[in-house]
């Protein structure tokens, strides 16, 4: 079983002809609600391609919280562990799109709620799964206790350090894979690049998502970059999050690290060729037609 430990937010996106200025009000064009959070996205990515999903997370007690907590559900994703905080709001990222360019408020709210005392009653949760998927959309603290569980009870885990955070070097005997996109993996190589031990014991653990280059990463002997595949780009939003999702999906089903990221850079095509992050996510059946 994969447990995603994660963000929970509702996007709520508005499509304007016009910018409001400061104090200005406009008529919008189009409003919708989007399933989002980068936790949510990898753990939908997991599910749809047929994976056993456990979600570890905090809504609001709210109807976004309501809403979300049935479209988990629905995927066939295991909510017991997301709990609606008592007068608490679900995060929520109010997105305006103007001219084909985004504004973006986040509000995470319920995340919030995810403190590390929180973490530590969901250990049994955390052990009994095979691979622990992690991001840094809820406190950096908590990412921290859910390593420490991880660690102690054996359970492999894929790190997905975005949006950036400084990552202690005590955390990266406790990580099995870390997946930077080029621009994370850029403030990683800055923060060590004067500690030679630290980035020696990166290498085998890296995997950096490159965008339409591909990926790269170290096979045990040498770098190797698995270029993605030629697609018509409708939306890469979600990408990495569906390249985190599969990845994690392939490695608990027992392939070797190349053979997962093979894999994943499918899914992750597949899904840049369609609207929004979750929408675009691939069935197993989608990417398995690709290997034809
Ligand atoms: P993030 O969304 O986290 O910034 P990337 O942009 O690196 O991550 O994308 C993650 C993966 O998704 C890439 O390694 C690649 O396999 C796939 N991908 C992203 N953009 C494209 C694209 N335009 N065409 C094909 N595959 C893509």
């Amino acid at each position: 079983m994969i447990t995603v430990l994660g963000s929970i937010n509702m996007d709520l996106v508005t499509i304007t002809n016009k910018d409001p200025l400061l104090g200005e009000t406009v008529i919008g064009e189009h409003f919708s609600t989007i399933p989002g959070g980068k936790g949510a996205n990898q753990a939908v990515a997991a599910a749809k391609l047929g994976a056993e999903v456990q979600m570890i997370g905090r809504v609001g007690d709210d109807l976004f919280g309501n809403e979300y907590l049935t479209h988990l559900r629905n995927l066939g994703i295991s909510t017991d562990s997301v709990k609606p905080v008592t007068h608490g709001k679900t995060g929520i990222a109010s997105i305006t799109v103007y001219e084909g360019d985004n504004k973006i408020i986040v509000v995470p709210g319920a995340n919030l709620q995810l403190t590390p005392n929180v973490v530590e009653e969901y250990k049994e949760e955390i052990v009994k799964s095979d691979w622990l998927l992690l991001q840094f959309e809820i406190p950096l603290e908590s990412v921290e206790k859910a390593l420490e569980i991880a660690h102690q009870g054996g359970v492999k885990v894929i790190l997905n350090p975005a949006p950036f955070e400084q990552i202690p070097k005590h955390w990266f005997e406790m990580i099995t894979y870390l997946t930077p996109n080029e621009y994370e993996a850029e403030e990683l190589f800055s923060l060590y690049k004067n500690d030679q031990d630290v980035l020696n014991s990166l290498i085998d653990k890296l995997v950096i998502t490159k965008g339409a280059q591909g990926v790269l990463l170290y096979d045990g002997k040498k770098e190797v970059t698995i270029p993605a595949l030629k697609v018509e780009t409708v939306d890469t939003t979600g990408a990495g999050d569906t390249f985190n999702g599969a990845l994690a999906v392939a490695l608990s089903e027992g392939n070797d690290l190349k053979s997962a990221c093979e894999f994943a850079v499918k899914a992750a095509a597949l899904s840049v060729t369609k609207l929004g992050a979750q929408s675009g996510m691939p069935s197993r059946d989608e990417v398995n037609r690709l290997q034809e």
